[in-house]
């Protein structure tokens, strides 16, 4: 047992935890490792990415993630900087697996966008930044690979609003661009920095502090470069936003920076004025009123399950943001859902290329727990034996649906056990129906790469060969719980099952039904979506 006292209120104000998104190859893993190294947590480059390559490390599913280049799953890294501790959510890069990364955004408390700044807003760039938008949490943007002949910077300013239609603010202003790319010039800070070739930009070379007319600006740019940078900051003064620390909290407004990932240009003014702009942890809502971080009773929630992170040990992580109060090592705590007490042995924290075992963590944190399948995701862990639960995370309603079964009958047992840990996990929704005296299992996804996981994950997890027959269905709608499912009058091409909460649901081949239906049924309301719990 550690005997560190720890001042609470000062760990939890210098916590930062956020989500990293990105269209792929927009250089999401490579600005992550260059964080880590500036805080020191591993010590060159490549680490990171090596990682991925190291068959130990990685667990054998992911090599769908490898034969296609995607990320398929989210990880938790934490690491401190200065007197900062940080915790970085990654996110898959794939809108396939958007519902995941919905999941990992309501543990973060703000999200680091990533663009290539040659190719500008991308179109997972959109969808990742509507699941952001759907949070309501602060949006910093990071114009990366500004050491090669970009768009121009104001172009990419203009993209942002009309392809995301978010307005912004740039912090940081490129001066120059590509091989010519010097320094930035931040303008909240109303000072110069300058890159330093010789340490790959470890350190700044300099740094002049004053108003952008001043002549030693001037005299460190020489006067092309000053003109140019004199004339868009005079215009980004003029036509842009104002700095509005409110609308970025809400965020209404992104703060923007240029740099580079790989050559470190920028990348280290990005991360000083991120986490002095982002906020700490803030109160989250729960069914009791909002839950203050300080406050000194432990609670927090899963968000994500992950199986198999270690293919030699075949386990399974759950995920958990902690809220309130401070986890100590082998504390007791309140499985709310369950009405169960568990005891956290053991729970994990993921340093750069380790886990290593948590003796404390606050507010802010997140933790993995050893799964032995007693976690869902949604589920709220408490000090005591409250009725308090965090809001529910929305399951996302499936778009693409098939018929599912398994080749050899004896295998029966394994193949549902796989249908429901999958389930839990969040990776596929299971439906069941009547059908010819027995039962017929549909699964539903977002994205039809899922439908891969699962085959993948089934077989090589489970050893089980399955049949799969795609369905016509693109619509579910959940049915309100006190319609009376006998007295439904259905079209054709709709047809009924239930959830594995076993509520009941409608399939849907096109909107014109959903609306049909509506009208036959008076009291009937369906729903897009239903919550995991409350
Ligand atoms: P991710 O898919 O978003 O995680 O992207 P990666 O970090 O894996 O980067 C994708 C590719 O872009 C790799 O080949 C990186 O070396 C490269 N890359 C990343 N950042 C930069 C940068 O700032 N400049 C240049 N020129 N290349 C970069």
């Amino acid at each position: 047992m550690s005997n560190k006292k720890y001042n609470y209120n000062e760990e939890i104000q210098r916590r930062r935890t956020f989500a990293i998104i990105s269209h792929p190859d927009a250089g999401k893993t490579t600005l992550t490792e260059k964080f880590l190294l500036y805080g020191g947590a591993i010590r060159e480059a490549g680490s990171v990415k090596s990682r991925r390559s190291n068959k130990h490390a990685v667990s054998d599913w992911m090599e769908i993630e490898k034969q296609r280049g995607i990320s398929v799953t989210s990880s938790v890294l934490q690491f401190n900087y200065q007197d900062h501790c940080i915790n970085i959510l990654d996110t898959p890069g794939h809108q396939d697996f958007s519902e995941d990364t919905y999941r990992t955004l309501i543990a973060a408390d703000s999200a680091v966008m990533v663009i290539d700044s040659n190719k500008g807003v991308e179109a997972q760039t959109k969808k990742l930044f509507q699941v952001c938008k759907m949070r309501g949490i602060p949006i910093f943007t990071f114009i990366n690979k500004m050491d090669r002949l970009g768009r121009d910077p104001f172009d990419l300013i203009d993209d942002l609003e009309e392809a995301l239609g978010i307005r912004s603010y740039p912090v940081d202003w490129p001066i120059g661009n590509g091989k010519d790319f010097r320094g930035v010039y931040n303008r909240l800070e109303k000072r110069i920095e300058l890159f330093n070739e010789g340490n790959h930009g470890q350190s700044m070379a300099n740094i002049v502090t004053g108003e952008v007319t001043d002549d030693a600006f001037r005299l460190l740019l020489g006067s092309d470069l000053h003109d140019k940078l004199l004339e868009d900051i005079e215009l980004l003064d003029m036509a842009g936003d104002d700095f509005d620390l409110h609308k970025i909290i809400n965020g209404e407004l992104t703060p923007v920076y240029f740099g580079s990932a790989l050559t470190n240009f920028g990348v280290e003014p990005f991360l000083q004025s991120f986490l002095d702009i982002t906020p700490p942890p803030m109160a989250r809502k729960s069914n009791l009123g909002y839950i203050d971080p300080e406050d000194r009773n432990f609670t927090g929630f899963i968000f994500k399950i992950q199986a198999n992170m270690d293919p030699n040990h075949r386990d399974r992580i759950a995920f958990l943001r902690i809220c309130s109060g401070q986890y100590e090592k082998g504390m007791t705590v309140n499985h709310v859902n369950m009405g169960k007490k568990v005891k956290l042995a053991q729970p994990q924290q993921f340093m750069a290329q380790d886990r290593v075992i948590v003796e404390s963590a606050f507010s802010g944190d997140i933790i993995g727990l050893h799964d032995p399948g007693i976690f869902n995701i949604g589920d709220t862990l408490t000090f005591d034996n409250i009725p308090l639960e965090y809001e529910g995370i929305p399951q996302f309603a499936p778009e693409f649906f098939m018929k599912i079964s398994t080749i050899n009958a004896m295998k029966r047992k394994q193949f549902l056990k796989g249908l429901t840990q999958l389930a839990q996990e969040g990776t596929i929704q299971v439906y069941r129906r009547p059908f010819a005296g027995t039962e017929e299992l549909i699964v539903g996804v977002v994205g039809v790469l899922q439908f891969e996981v699962l085959e993948y994950r089934l077989t090589h997890e489970y050893g089980v060969e399955i049949n799969t027959q795609r369905m016509p269905y693109r619509f579910i709608r959940w049915v309100n719980d006190d319609f009376d499912m006998n007295k439904l009058n259905l079209t054709m091409d709709s047809l009924v099952g239930h959830d594995k909460d076993d509520r009941p649901v409608i399939f849907f081949q096109n909107e014109w039904s959903i609306r049909m239906i509506q009208e036959r049924n008076k009291g009937l309301v369906l729903r897009e979506t239903s919550l995991v719990t409350l």
